[in-house]
């Protein structure tokens, strides 16, 4: 674990630098506060720190406020070093943001302990990131697919709509999922949305948008696809993600899908999402009654001007 040990007073620094070492920590040295707080705020920087109070430029306590001020930063444990023992003093430093007090000279064994306290509160530290972390997945991901969730691809297409240029919603819907969920099983049924989920990223670019809407049903956007293209490009994500057959549990299977696009236009700015998608739904619909595996396109024009 990586430690930073700031101290103007060059002896003192090198005999400390030395003791961490000996303890198996990884040390940075900062002869001043400034030079500390540029190190501690650095990418990867140390996050465990003994800072002296008195130094030139910036103190322990300064650069302890400034630590404690900045936002974004993994959590810092700063031990202050001083040979200031008033109790004032060590108010002030607490107050400052400091996790601990020490008076110079320290103890060895104190000073272990210590640390050894920084390294349970880090750990606790990491712990409730990677917990809060893994609630927001949850919370815009589909669990089956990874995909965005319903309710972030349909925020996600509501900010887009918001500053369109142009772009196509498609909803894509497994043809005849049903039986294949009754032919195989629910489990390879999973496998198949998975396996469609996995297709389909891999169909669009990085900027696209994918989210799993209901059941078998997802939702793609695609950034900057304008109506003369999109019949082409999504005949094109239609055959990627249907074409050949993947292994299951069961054996091979292959499937196909459905697809309803609509192309969405800069004069579209505002529209609600709920507009966008019943076009959307709608196409399918035709998608499916003409046949399946197949793609209709909206045909908005001939409704907006007859309207
Ligand atoms: P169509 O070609 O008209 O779309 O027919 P379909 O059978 O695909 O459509 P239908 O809406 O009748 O059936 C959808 C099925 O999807 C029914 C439901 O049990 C299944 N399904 C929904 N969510 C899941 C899931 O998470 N896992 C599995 N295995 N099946 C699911
Ligand atoms: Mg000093
Ligand atoms: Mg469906
Ligand atoms: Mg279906």
């Amino acid at each position: 674990m990586k430690i930073l040990i700031a101290e103007d007073d060059e002896i003192s620094r090198k005999m400390m630098e030395m003791k961490l070492r000996k303890m198996g920590y990884e040390v940075a040295a900062a002869e001043n506060g400034r030079d500390a707080l540029e190190k501690l705020m650095s990418p990867d920087g140390p996050r465990l720190a003994l800072l002296d109070w008195m130094m030139p430029e910036m103190d322990g306590a300064e650069v302890c406020r400034n630590l404690r001020a900045a936002n974004d930063l993994q959590y810092v444990f700063v031990i202050l070093l001083t040979s200031k023992d008033t109790r004032e003093a060590l108010v002030e430093g607490l107050d400052a943001g400091a996790d601990e007090y020490l008076t110079k000279p320290c103890n060895s064994e104190e000073l272990k302990a210590r640390l050894r306290t920084g390294e349970r509160i880090l750990q606790l530290e990491d712990k409730l990131v990677a917990a809060r972390e893994e609630m927001r997945f949850k919370a815009t991901h589909d669990a089956l697919t990874s995909l965005w969730n319903r309710g972030k691809i349909l925020e996600s297409l509501d900010m887009a709509l918001r500053r369109v240029d142009s772009m196509a919603v498609l909803m894509c819907d497994i043809d005849h999922f049903k039986a294949i969920n009754d032919k195989y099983g629910h489990l390879v049924g999973d496998a198949v949305l998975r396996e469609l989920a996995g297709r389909l990223r891999r169909g669009v670019r990085a900027d696209d948008l994918i989210g799993r809407y209901g059941g078998e049903e997802f939702l793609v956007v695609l950034n900057g696809c304008a109506a003369p293209r999109l019949q082409e490009r999504a005949d094109r994500l239609r055959h990627s993600v249907s074409a050949g057959s993947f292994l299951t549990d069961a054996g091979e299977i292959s499937f196909t899908v459905s697809i309803g696009a609509v192309a969405v236009a800069s004069e579209d700015s505002g529209t609600p999402a709920e507009t966008i998608l019943n076009f959307a739904d709608d196409a399918l619909y035709r998608a499916k009654r003409e046949g399946r595996d197949r793609v209709v396109i909206a045909q908005r024009l001939v409704q907006n001007t007859a309207n």
